[in-house]
């Protein structure tokens, strides 16, 4: 449904960003799909939907002349920024846990209340007072740079959380968008080994462009015993250190469990609709020292990190394979539908 609202002048220490290329995420296909009631997160609808964008600055409040960085921000500069916004003064915000601030979500309000733009499917997008935001060099395009503010910093956040380490083999369960980040990420903090499980062609296919080391093609290996007896063949026996979901369904967190080595971390990132279980042994993971990492969304200091690595890392990984389709605005269902059967890994709209 499209809907028309007034262009919001922003208040002081805002900003008003023109939307230039908005991606479709995982999670909007949760809530496409019913997986995710936004109601039962306590988001209120009608609801301005996506998050993943890039844009240029249409307005400024009062007050606001630098980016995060300190670099001057004008009208028209290009920019990539935090689709959330950390109160910055409550108890998580100030033990570097703004990720976890109780009131960051821009869709805590109803796109029929101001400022209206709480989304990525539309023309504006407003940036709350106490926003992240980063100019960006004139030579990286909109293309690369649409995955950075969801996709990208949530897997930078995920394995800085789990402190992947130099050496240590990493299982990435899902070879979408995030996944495939997620293997550049793993290389860059030095990880050993970079094991990606996916069914699709298509994906392992981009996985090994990625570089990762070993793809587990579940259409080879359908059992999940089965997978999870090739990574511990892979690991002399072992299993992986620090294992990542970025495929977001239950039954994967049970089988991901199965392949990490006593004292491993396994990242949860794909998994964020409620009422989704799966059946969990405790004892598995008192008995394997394992500890594991919930993380959602992440901090500013994340975005900065995936912004540099796609300036200077653009060589070495071809992040330009990610967004595979470009759409107008107006097909956003019908790319849904194309992006959730797996052939598209995340298609982008021009609005
Ligand atoms: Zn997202
Ligand atoms: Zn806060």
């Amino acid at each position: 449904m499209f809907s028309e609202y007034p262009v919001p002048e922003p208040e002081p220490g805002a900003a008003l960003v023109r939307i230039s290329l908005a991606n479709v995420c995982g999670s909007d296909l949760h809530i496409w799909r019913g997986e995710l009631d936004p109601r039962k997160r306590g988001w209120p609808l009608p609801r301005h939907q996506g998050h993943e964008s890039t844009g240029r600055i249409e307005a400024l409040g009062e007050g606001v002349r630098v980016d995060s960085d300190g670099q001057p921000l004008a009208v028209g500069d290009r920019v990539v920024y935090r689709y959330f916004f950390p109160c910055g003064r409550c108890k998580n915000c100030l033990n570097d846990r703004s990720r976890a601030c109780p009131t960051r979500y821009a869709f805590n309000t109803s796109a029929e209340q101001w400022p209206h733009f709480n989304g990525a499917f539309g023309d504006y997008f407003y940036l709350r007072p106490n926003h992240t935001v980063f100019k960006v060099p004139d030579d990286i395009s909109d293309d690369l740079l649409v995955g950075v503010n969801c996709a990208f910093s949530q897997v930078v956040c995920g394995l800085d959380s789990a402190r992947l380490g130099m050496g240590e083999t990493v299982v990435i369960q899902g070879a979408g968008g995030l996944g495939l980040y997620a293997i550049a990420v793993a290389r860059e903090r030095g990880a050993g080994q970079i094991i990606v499980v996916d069914g699709v062609a298509e994906r392992l296919d981009l996985a090994e462009s990625f570089g990762a080391d070993h793809q587990i093609d579940m259409r080879e290996l359908p059992e999940p015993e089965g997978r999870a007896q090739r990574v511990r063949e892979l690991t002399g026996g072992w299993g992986a250190e620090v294992v990542v979901d970025v495929a977001g369904f239950p039954q994967v967190v049970a089988e991901g469990m199965q392949m990490l080595a006593q004292g491993g971390r396994y990242v949860e990132i794909g998994n964020i609709s409620p009422g989704l279980t799966y059946a969990a042994d405790p004892s598995f993971w008192v008995t394997n020292n394992c500890s594991i990492f919930g993380v959602h969304v992440y901090e500013a200091r994340h975005l900065r990190e995936a912004l540099n690595l796609l300036d200077h890392g653009r060589a070495r990984y071809p992040f330009q394979k990610i967004v595979s389709h470009r759409f107008p605005l107006e097909e956003v269902n019908e790319v849904m539908a194309a992006q959730a059967d797996g052939h598209i890994t995340r298609a982008s709209l021009v609005p």
